[in-house]
C-alpha cells in the first residue's frame, strides 16, 4: 500500500485503482505514512507557515434549495440576515488590525445582494484595503457577473463542485440545479483569471468510493489553485437531517491525496473538520492543509449561518480568537503567517 503513496508523491498522479486503494485503506501505519508524506510536501513548499483568511458570512438568505444545507430556501426555521456594506467594511477593518490580508465574502445566493451591490462592495474593499486579497464565495453567477467582480478587484473565487458525478449531484440538489452548470461556472472563473477553488463534502448522502475517484480525476484535470474539503455534517432542518456525518479519516485521506497531487495548492483545514472533532483543525494541518479561515462575521450573526448542526464559530474558529489559534498551531510545529498567501508565491 505504501508504494501507492510513494508513487503519488513522485508522479503526482495515480491510476484509479491506486486512489481507490488509498480511499478504503484503514491501516493506521499506512495512513500515518500518507499524512507524513503530505505534510513533508506541504512544508517543502510553504515551510511551517499557515495562511489565514478572514471569513465574512455576508448573508444566510439563499434562492437555492440544496438538500444538505441549513441555509437552503426551504428552511423556514432559520432566522435570516444579510450584512450591510458598512458592516462588511467594519469586519474587514477589524480583520486588518488583527493581521488578516485576505477577506473571504461568503454567502447564500441572495437576490437582494445584486451584482451591482456586490461589485460596489468589492470596489469599496479594494479601495480601503489595497494590499489585501479579496475572495468571493457567492455561488453560481453568469460569466459577465464573474468578470465584473474580477475587474473591480476580486482576486479569488471559491465554488465547490460538491460531487462530479451528475447522478449523485442530482441526489444532493433540486432539479433546477445541475452539475453541468457548476462545472461551467468553474471553467469561466478559471478563464477570467481568478485563483479558483473547488472541492467536495466528504461522506455526503449517496457518495461512493467511485464518486470520490471521479472527484479526484476532475480536480487532477482542472488543477484548481485552492481545494476545499470538509466532511458532510447533517443539519436538523434539511432532508438529510438523519444522515450520518462524513468521516474524519476519509476527509484526512483526501486532504493528503490532494496535497501530494497538487503540491502548491492552497488547502484549508475547514471549520467542518473542527466541528467534527476538537482536534480536527490540527489534524487537517498534519494531513497537509496549509490554510485556516477564522470567522470575522459579527458575533450576533455568526450563530445564524448554520450550514450544519453545531457549526463551530467561537474560540480558534473566530478571528478574535487568533491567539488561541496561534497557540494551537505552535503546539504542532506551525506558525500563523500574515502574508497574503497568493497561489504560486
Ligand atoms: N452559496 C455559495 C456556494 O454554494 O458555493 C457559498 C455558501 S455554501 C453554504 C458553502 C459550502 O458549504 C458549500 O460549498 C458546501 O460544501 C458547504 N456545506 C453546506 N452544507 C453543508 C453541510 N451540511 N455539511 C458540510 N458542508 C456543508
Amino acid at each position: 500500500m505504501k508504494t501507492w503513496v510513494d508513487r503519488l508523491r513522485q508522479e503526482q498522479t495515480l491510476p484509479p485503482e491506486g486512489y481507490k486503494a488509498l480511499l478504503v485503506c484503514r491501516d493506521a501505519d499506512t495512513l500515518a505514512y500518507l499524512h507524513r508524506q503530505a505534510r513533508e510536501v506541504s512544508q517543502a513548499h510553504f515551510g511551517p507557515k499557515i495562511y489565514i483568511r478572514g471569513l465574512i458570512e455576508i448573508s444566510n438568505c439563499c434562492r437555492n434549495n440544496c438538500c444538505y444545507c441549513g441555509i437552503r430556501k426551504g428552511n423556514a426555521q432559520i432566522e435570516r440576515y444579510r450584512l450591510s456594506r458598512e458592516t462588511i467594511l467594519d469586519c474587514c477593518r477589524q480583520g486588518y488590525e488583527l493581521g488578516f490580508r485576505t477577506f473571504v465574502m461568503q454567502g447564500g445566493e441572495d437576490p437582494a445582494q445584486s451584482s451591482d451591490w456586490i461589485e460596489e462592495t468589492v470596489a469599496a474593499i479594494r479601495k480601503q484595503f489595497p494590499d489585501c486579497a479579496i475572495t468571493l464565495s457567492l455561488g453560481e453567477k453568469s460569466k459577465e457577473e464573474y468578470q465584473r467582480f474580477f475587474h473591480t478587484g476580486a482576486n479569488r473565487y471559491l465554488l465547490r463542485h460538491e460531487t462530479y458525478n451528475p447522478t449523485h449531484y442530482g441526489q444532493l440538489h433540486p432539479a433546477e440545479m445541475s452539475q453541468h452548470t457548476r462545472i461551467q461556472c468553474l471553467q469561466w472563473l478559471q478563464e477570467i483569471g481568478y485563483q479558483t477553488g473547488t472541492g467536495i463534502m466528504v461522506g455526503s448522502p449517496g457518495q461512493t468510493t467511485e464518486h470520490l475517484v471521479e472527484d479526484i480525476a476532475f480536480i487532477e484535470r482542472f488543477r484548481p489553485q485552492m481545494i476545499g474539503i470538509g466532511p458532510f455534517i447533517p443539519h436538523r432542518d434539511t432532508p438529510f437531517a438523519t444522515s450520518t456525518a462524513g468521516s474524519m479519516e476519509q476527509t484526512l485521506i483526501l486532504l493528503s491525496i490532494f496535497r501530494l497531487m497538487l503540491p502548491n495548492a492552497l488547502i484549508p483545514s475547514t471549520t467542518a473538520l473542527a466541528t467534527l472533532a476538537a482536534d480536527g483543525r490540527e489534524r487537517g494541518i498534519l494531513a497537509g492543509a496549509n490554510v485556516v479561515m477564522p470567522n470575522l462575521s459579527p458575533r450576533e450573526e455568526r450563530q445564524k449561518y448554520t450550514l450544519y448542526n453545531n457549526k463551530a464559530s467561537l474560540g480558534a474558529e473566530a478571528a478574535e480568537g487568533l491567539a488561541i489559534l496561534k497557540k494551537q498551531m505552535q503546539a504542532i510545529g506551525y506558525e500563523i503567517s500574515t502574508e497574503r498567501g497568493d497561489f504560486g508565491n
